[in-house]
């Protein structure tokens, strides 16, 4: 008998305060479902308004076994294909197919793409702290639970936090995030030089530029900071301003990663195949769920492009767990993003501070210990959720501040 959709549902839950989208997919087989991760945390209404009003009735009846089928028909059934709004959506109910392929199996996920290469995940962690006393005890502390690459950071991403323009701004300047590149980028080679003459070279340090300082400034940094022998440097200039990687390439050989803002092919397509960056590190729902990162895996592993999927606070574990059923299976797979999910108790979660609220919501979580990540094997994605529990911490609809990025003179700059 046909396994076909019943019923697409969107649950909505903020367990820490991040808004976090669900979609279960039900289908015609008894106590047979799978669950999806949509989140697209600051627009989540849309995400889930898609889904319910336009998606559902498109899937209800359809073969639920058949998902390149269906991802291709919800990529296209709009005409005007893609972007992080319909990418998340069409995600939540790739993941959910992919969870419900699993259950069908009765394998993990991993198992399906083609088993395990690797017996569990290595992880990077991000440090940082208010001076260097403060961001070197807190890799030290990551180093003591066996962590081996930690992201380090001198406060805010290239600036500080939200709030009146500096001095040096004109007057009546908006609120924001002001940056000063010049002052980030020699703030930045203290906080490594620092970390290198106290802690040696016996351990993989990565940073971030977040896209938050201009291509040129951003191309003598990376040569700047090559004496430090970085794992990489993660997002160096901004998704607009692409083009510019291929003179970063060519000027330094600092390991570059890439990606957390892509969601279309044409975006990685030229970076990979002409070999422009190290590591391929997109966010899994905004590029359209596990079936497209899956061929994105495949294909970066033809020219030696290693994967570091984005592991933020901001999406469910859901997604964390689809990470890591492909990190297991990749050959080309390099680091994994993690944001600090671990069990109660762990030590990992003393440091991470609770997270109980989020264990309860979704039990299952791939599991950390001693520095790396262990799938559970439960069949599908292996997560679970509770709908009680969910209910419990609603979404909360906001205005979101901290991508309100100004340079001095006033002007927005890319988040
Ligand atoms: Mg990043």
């Amino acid at each position: 008998m046909a396994v076909t959709i019943t019923n697409v549902k969107v649950i909505l839950t903020a367990p820490e305060g991040i808004n976090l989208i669900v979609v279960r997919v039900d289908t015609n087989q008894p106590g047979l479902f799978g669950l999806g991760c949509a989140t697209f945390a600051y627009r989540h209404l849309a995400v889930a308004c898609l889904i319910e009003e336009y998606l559902r009735p498109l899937l209800i009846g359809r073969d639920a076994e058949a998902i390149e089928d269906l991802w291709q028909l919800m990529h296209q059934n709009a005409y005007w294909r893609n972007g992080p709004i319909e990418n998340n959506a069409i995600s939540g109910i790739d993941m959910a197919l992919w969870d419900i392929k699993g259950k069908l199996a009765n394998m993990p996920l991993y198992q399906l793409f083609g088993g395990k290469v690797r017996a569990a995940v290595p992880i990077y962690r991000h440090a940082d702290g208010r001076d260097i006393n403060e961001i070197c005890d807190n890799i030290q502390k990551f180093r003591d639970q066996g962590i081996t690459h930690i992201r380090c950071q001198t406060g805010g991403y290239g600036g500080s936090g939200y709030g009146p323009a500096p001095t040096s701004a004109p007057a009546g300047a908006m609120d924001g995030v002001y940056l000063d590149g010049r002052a980030y980028m020699r703030a930045t080679l203290k906080m490594f030089e620092a970390i290198r003459a106290r802690i040696g070279f016996d351990v993989e340090l990565i940073h971030d530029v977040h896209e938050r300082l201009k291509p040129i400034d951003a191309i003598r940094f990376a040569g700047q900071l090559e004496q430090f022998e970085l794992f990489f440097l993660e997002d160096a200039v901004p998704l607009e301003d692409g083009e510019w990687l291929r003179q970063l390439r060519a000027k330094t050989t600092i390991p570059l990663a890439h990606g957390e803002l892509f969601n279309h092919p044409f975006e990685w397509r030229d970076l990979i195949a002409d070999r422009v960056i190290d590591y391929i590190r997109v966010h899994l729902s905004q590029i359209g769920g596990i079936t497209p990162a899956r061929k994105l895996q495949l294909f970066a592993e033809q020219y030696g492009v290693q994967t570091a999927w984005h592991g933020p606070g901001d999406m469910s574990p859901l997604a964390h767990a689809a990470n890591i059923h492909i990190d297991l299976a990749a050959r080309n797979f390099g680091v994994q993003e993690w944001s600090g999910i671990a069990p109660p108790n762990s030590v990992i979660q003393a440091l991470s501070g609770p997270r109980g609220a989020l264990l309860e919501v979704f039990p299952g979580l791939p599991e950390f210990r001693s520095g790396y990540v262990y799938a559970n094997d439960k069949p599908g994605l292996g997560v679970d959720l509770d709908e009680a529990a969910a209910a419990k911490y609603p979404c909360r609809n906001t205005i979101t501040t901290w991508t309100q990025t100004r340079v001095t003179s006033g002007a927005l700059h890319t988040p």
